[in-house]
């Protein structure tokens, strides 16, 4: 199954298709997904299709910074540890409060206990930090910034202030954060936890973006055993369900497993059919080779024949493609089903079909998401390795790989078959070799894809 012309004799050669066109060819049937209204936090990592403006101001009012008291500049000038300035207090403004009790003010000689975010009072034109004074005195005992137990609250004592404030020292003055009428962010953001934190402080409760797509992932087999079961002779577990969900909600999806279909491609019609309801995205693994149990080839390959209705998931167009890569050389996309829906069928070997995802399930999801960037960026590292690394000519490899972006070198991790889950396992990277290079010796620059 790993060598090129032999097995395609009998039939007409068929050409090999380059990752790239794969890739651009899977990118240009792929429409963004239109957006709906979602809840601050089922946006998050999603695109914002609206323009936001700031309705208030952002700090609404002008507040303390600090916790401390509200004083008059003039009665604090020249204070100090010698000399410091005594002053009435006339009540406490707590956060959450509009001001002084009963619409008090802070007149000449008096000050107001005020805690951090709560509103400059009347009268007010700075806020010492406790620090700068005795902490208060309620009656001769010291009181500190707990509640003063005598009526109205927070009154009746003397604060000694040491240190003279500046006017609007420690105020954060109304609409210095953001101004009502600003741009709060623009169509196009992707919204991480800043971008949310921003949405909620201006009042948003719900946001127009793309939602995440639905991503359905089947596995394929009759050999698979879910995890957790007991494995029969000859049968392994499903691993490829599992992984695939996982790098589905790793790129931004809501993932749907659907447990191994066995290999009866009247089962799997049956079981797509079903499964389309809920499907931005199908993902297929196994059955696309050229063996008699190939199931995803037989069942959706030229499916939409004549005699289907146009309206099931029979009604299918999916392309089974060679590729010139390594590992997954494989592949089917398409779109099946009354809505047209994306169908990309990958190859069975674990490894391939992770490497596969990473190439262009990733970058499909992306694209449903209106992300700008699909693909994970890559770098350029150089080779550390003991001997030489062979690869096979007219196909890009993909070698599962440890990068160090300290020294900027790469290390191949197992060999390049495509069973070893492990080394996989084991890897933070893909190590990509050239279609035209046969050989790559230690020392030599390639190019990185860096997973995470
Ligand atoms: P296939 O392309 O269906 O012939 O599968 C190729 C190889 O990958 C076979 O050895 C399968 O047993 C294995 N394989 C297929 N699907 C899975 C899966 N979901 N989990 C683990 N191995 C799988
Ligand atoms: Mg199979």
């Amino acid at each position: 199954m790993s060598s090129t012309a032999p097995q395609d004799t009998g039939r007409q050669q068929q050409r090999l298709w380059s990752v790239d066109e794969h890739l651009a060819d899977i990118l240009a049937a792929i429409r963004p997904l239109e957006a709906i209204e979602l809840q601050l936090l089922d946006a998050q990592g999603c695109v914002l299709v609206e323009d936001v403006t700031v309705p208030v101001a952002l700090p609404p009012f002008d507040n303390s910074s600090m916790d401390g008291y509200a004083v008059r500049v003039a009665d604090v000038q020249g204070a100090s540890e010698e000399f410091p300035a005594v002053l009435t207090v006339v009540g406490d403004v707590a956060a959450g409060s509009d001001g002084l009790p009963d619409g008090g003010t802070v007149g000449p000689g008096q000050a107001a206990r005020i805690m951090t975010g709560a509103p400059l009072p009347a009268g007010a034109e700075a806020v010492v930090p406790v620090e700068w004074t005795d902490g208060g005195s309620g009656g001769g005992a010291a009181a500190g910034m707990t509640p003063a137990s005598s009526a109205p609250e927070g009154a009746g004592g003397e604060v000694r202030v040491h240190r003279a404030a500046e006017a609007r020292a420690h105020v954060r003055a109304r609409g210095s954060d953001v101004q009502a009428g600003d741009l709060a962010l623009a169509a196009g953001t992707v919204l991480g936890p800043p971008q949310i934190a921003l949405l909620a402080a201006i009042g948003r409760g719900t946001v127009r973006v793309r939602p995440r797509p639905r991503v359905v992932v089947l596995s394929t087999g009759s050999e698979l055993v879910q995890p957790g079961e007991a494995l029969a002779a000859g049968a392994i577990y499903d691993s490829n369900s599992f992984a695939l969900a996982a790098a589905a909600r790793d790129a931004g999806a809501i993932a749907y497993r659907v447990g191994a279909v066995a290999d009866d491609a009247a089962t799997l019609r049956a079981t797509i059919e079903d499964q389309l309801i809920r499907a931005d995205l199908l993902v297929t693994t196994g059955g696309v080779s050229v063996g008699a149990y190939d199931v995803v080839k037989e069942a959706l390959s030229g499916a939409s024949a004549a005699g289907k209705p146009e309206d099931t998931a029979e009604a299918a167009e999916i392309d089974f493609r060679k590729l010139a890569m390594q590992p997954g050389k494989p592949q089917g996309f398409g779109s099946i089903g009354p809505d047209r829906t994306p169908l990309l069928a990958l190859p069975g070997n674990p490894v391939s079909s992770y490497v596969s995802f990473e190439l262009f399930v990733r970058p499909a999801i992306r694209a449903l998401m209106g992300l700008p960037d699909v693909s994970r960026p890559s770098v350029r590292a150089v080779l550390e390795a003991d001997k030489a690394i062979g690869s096979p000519a007219g196909r890009r490899q993909f070698l599962r790989a440890t990068y160090d972006a300290g020294s900027g070198t790469v290390s191949p991790v197992g060999g390049s078959g495509s069973h070893l889950i492990a080394a996989l396992a084991h890897a933070d990277s893909l190590l990509v070799v050239p279609e035209e290079v046969t050989s790559v010796e230690p020392g030599t620059e390639l190019e990185v894809i860096p997973l995470r």
